[in-house]
């Protein structure tokens, strides 16, 4: 690539329009007045490996991943992170100078980067976790939080053979509860994390009950419209500490950048205003 090409990335999914990413990288761009612009582009699996083969010639250095791309795209990368492996998906594509393409997956980096920024003083290793939801998001939480040395991972979902996959998966650290007992994960949990869609505007509401969590245990949830979930609202009420999901969609997003615009980029409100304007 020339010296003076103006590097292009952006996200690939469909459907892709209500993506808060181009939002995001374009705050970035702009606050630390770097040449680059973020698109946001609709893409049909079956035009996928042609698409993004054909990327880094129109000068793209690097996309994000979104859904309904973000597993088959593995196959399509020439390296897989370990991380990525893990997770078993890619959010975050490199295009690299010597021609490989390199897929990553930074949402248990999010996630993390999320929970030490909004409580500060949370320690994995104070006790059990409680995880409600086995989709494709819970499966970056379990491997992020296992990680960080939480020392138990206490899981439940509405189709349990998907919980019973991932504990298979991650080993005995992970504990299934049946989703009618969902309420008894929360007993002595020092971390509880909403990993499904429930509570999510348009969505069902999370009918688990919830009195079972306790006043010391850090509450996050991954769902962010709105902002304040019912899970919060209630974790907030009776004292505890809470995090919401936007962030962990900010600090996901910061790996990227910094590898495709060659600055490490600041989380901060001003960020939050962007996204959320
Ligand atoms: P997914 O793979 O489609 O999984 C959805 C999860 O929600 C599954 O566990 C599913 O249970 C559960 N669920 C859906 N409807 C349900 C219902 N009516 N009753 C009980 N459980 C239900 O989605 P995902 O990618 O894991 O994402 C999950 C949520 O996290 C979404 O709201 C997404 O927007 C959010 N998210 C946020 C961030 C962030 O940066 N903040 C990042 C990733 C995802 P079943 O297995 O029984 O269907």
């Amino acid at each position: 690539m020339t010296q003076d090409r103006i590097p292009l990335a952006g996200v690939i999914g469909s459907p892709i329009s209500h993506s808060r990413s181009p939002r995001l990288h374009q705050h970035w761009l702009k606050r630390y007045a770097l040449p680059g612009y973020y698109i946001p582009m609709e893409i049909a699996s079956a035009d996928l490996e042609s698409a993004v083969r054909s990327l880094p010639k129109l000068g793209f250095v690097g996309i994000n991943v979104t859904i309904p791309h973000k597993e088959h795209i593995m196959s399509i990368v020439d390296l897989v992170s370990d991380r990525a492996a893990l997770i078993g998906s890619v959010n975050t594509v490199i295009f690299r100078a010597d021609g490989m393409i390199h897929g990553d997956n930074t949402d248990g980096y999010g996630f993390l980067e999320n929970l030490r920024a909004g409580a500060p003083d949370w320690d994995p290793k104070s006790g059990p976790a409680a995880v409600i939801g086995a989709g494709g998001a819970a499966r970056a939480i379990l491997a992020s939080l296992l990680d960080a040395g939480v020392p138990e991972v206490r899981l439940s979902n509405r189709t349990k053979n998907r919980a019973d996959a991932l504990q298979s998966e991650f080993g005995k650290r992970v504990q299934v509860y049946d989703w009618v007992q969902a309420g008894n994960m929360f007993e002595g949990a020092k971390t509880v994390v909403n990993a499904s869609s429930l509570g999510m505007q348009g969505k069902p509401e999370m009918r688990i009950p919830l009195d079972g969590i306790e006043r010391d245990a850090v509450v996050t949830d991954l769902v962010y419209t709105p902002l304040e979930t019912p899970l919060l609202a209630h974790a907030k009420s009776i004292g505890c500490r809470t995090v919401d999901g936007l962030g962990m969609l900010l600090h996901q997003a910061a790996p990227g950048f910094e590898r495709w615009f060659g600055m490490k980029p600041e989380v901060d409100e001003a960020l939050r205003a962007a996204v959320l304007r």
